[in-house]
């Protein structure tokens, strides 16, 4: 059985948006999130956790939230997360 490496969705150029309007997982607001940064992760740890080694980070304008793009969108969330989030 060869050795398959698994493909993340998401790990080559994307386009990252700057801003996104989505409701907030801390203030519960409906509120604009901006773009901060990347979180880098060893493939290792990413793997472990369900994650894509880059990550977009975005801060609640509002209260100053960080969350992964992941929260904000949870369709583009690798499925290791979504069943996580079921127990
Ligand atoms: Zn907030």
């Amino acid at each position: 059985m060869p050795a398959r490496a698994k493909k993340p969705v998401y790990n080559t150029e994307r386009t990252i948006p700057m801003t996104y309007l989505a409701p907030c997982p801390s203030c519960q607001q409906e509120a604009f999130f901006k773009y901060i940064g990347m979180q880098h992760w060893p493939e290792a740890t990413a793997s472990a956790m369900g994650f894509d080694t880059s990550v977009a980070l975005y801060e609640c304008t509002n209260c100053t939230t960080c969350v992964t793009e992941y929260s904000l969108n949870p369709a583009i969330a690798p499925a290791g997360l979504q069943s996580d989030k079921k127990k």
